[in-house]
């Protein structure tokens, strides 16, 4: 028996149904692969920020350096600021864990409709660096209410942050369809851009096999609506990457579905699994929640902590759900979040 230890935090809002629904789901393939996961809930979030004024205590980083992962639901409620949940829980997270790839998969599922009519299938995986990059607090304000008021943001991009990113994004395209799309602004954005396409030049370099296309941003984002079955594997920098995940998973149709993995490739520290939707305040308590983000999530944990077979048995088993009709109320259907999730229960039980 192979035992791993994951930090739980299922946080707000809809984070407290579709967790739950992902963690029973986990138990019941972990268990047919001879895994079994050893989930240790931790109640952060916007209940722990209201009583002590942090989404986590003090020590919350080395709680967490104690596991194998992190399966996170969604923290953040209204009339908290974005800002503390970023900076106070999720930021500290990638960065004291070196998460510095985070990775989005994009593709069509049976039962969820495109809102682009004839996108074709579409598969893809958006990697975005996750430690650097535009997002730094390198920066201030200046000449304070004068009429030259002025603020100055950096951005930061180091070789050693390209060069790791890109190497993950060629290995992953190596394993796929062979083609890496890089997105750029290097004529716009005149000493960061250039920088990024050399380093990611030189990376590919030694993928002979990975052929690699620059696409300045703009125009990959109306490609991506236009044409998006051209793409498979795309690498960007931390904004970029954010917007395009965000356009990419928009256009296969529910964010309910989109799961991702915030990752240390070299295994040193925790991964991070959450999906890509927030604790969607306006359905919360009801029982309404679609679970598949969340068990998506679970299954790129179950990859990543070496266990594949049963990933793929999981996705399987939420795709055979979907195809068969149970569908919650975001993509038509009228299941209940448990209703779904039994669904899922029943199609790993009989092994489809
Ligand atoms: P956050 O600020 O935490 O990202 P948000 O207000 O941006 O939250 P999301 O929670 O990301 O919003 O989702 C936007 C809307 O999409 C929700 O209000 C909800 O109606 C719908 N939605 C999101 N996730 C799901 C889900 N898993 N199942 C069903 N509907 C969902
Ligand atoms: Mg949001």
């Amino acid at each position: 028996m192979t035992r791993h230890r994951v930090a739980v935090i299922a946080g707000d809002g809809i984070g407290q149904e579709v967790v739950p629904a992902a963690l029973g789901c986990l138990d019941l393939v972990a268990a047919r692969h001879g895994v079994h996961l050893d989930w240790h809930h931790l109640d952060w979030g916007s209940d722990h920020y209201r009583e002590h004024g942090r989404m986590m205590p003090v020590d919350g980083l080395d709680i967490l350096a104690e596991h194998d992962a992190i399966f996170l639901g969604a923290v953040g409620v209204p009339d908290i600021p974005d800002v503390e949940t970023l900076w106070g829980l999720l930021i500290p997270i990638r960065r004291r864990f070196e998460q510095y790839v985070n990775l989005r998969p994009v593709r069509t599922l049976p039962g969820v409709r495109s809102p682009l009519a004839d996108a074709g299938p579409i598969d893809l995986v958006v990697v975005r660096e996750n430690n650097e990059g535009e997002y730094s607090e390198i920066g201030g304000r200046m000449y304070h209410g004068l009429p030259e008021e002025a603020a100055v943001q950096e951005a930061v991009f180091t070789r050693r942050g390209v060069t790791r990113v890109a190497r993950y994004a060629a290995e992953l395209a190596a394993g796929r369809s062979g083609r890496l799309t890089s997105a750029t602004k290097s004529n716009g954005i005149v000493h960061t851009m250039p920088f990024w396409d050399e380093v990611v030049r030189e990376v590919l370099a030694e993928f002979p096999d990975v052929e690699l296309r620059s696409e300045l941003i703009d125009a990959l984002a109306a490609s991506l609506v236009l044409r998006p079955a051209r793409y498979d594997v795309i690498v960007a920098s931390n904004l970029f990457g954010d917007i395009l995940s965000d356009l990419a998973g928009a256009v296969t149709g529910s964010i309910g579905v989109a799961p991702s993995a915030n990752l240390n490739p070299e295994r040193r520290h925790p991964s991070m699994f959450e999906p890509v939707h927030g604790s969607a305040p306006d359905i919360a308590g009801q029982g309404v929640a679609n679970p598949v983000g969340q068990l998506w999530s679970g299954a790129m944990m179950l990859d990543h902590l070496g266990h594949p077979k049963a990933a793929a048995e999981l996705t399987a088993a939420f795709e055979a759900a979907l195809a068969s009709g149970v569908r919650t109320r975001d993509l038509g259907g009228t299941a209940s979040t448990a209703e779904f999730t039994e669904s899922v229960r029943k199609n790993i039980e009989e092994g489809t």
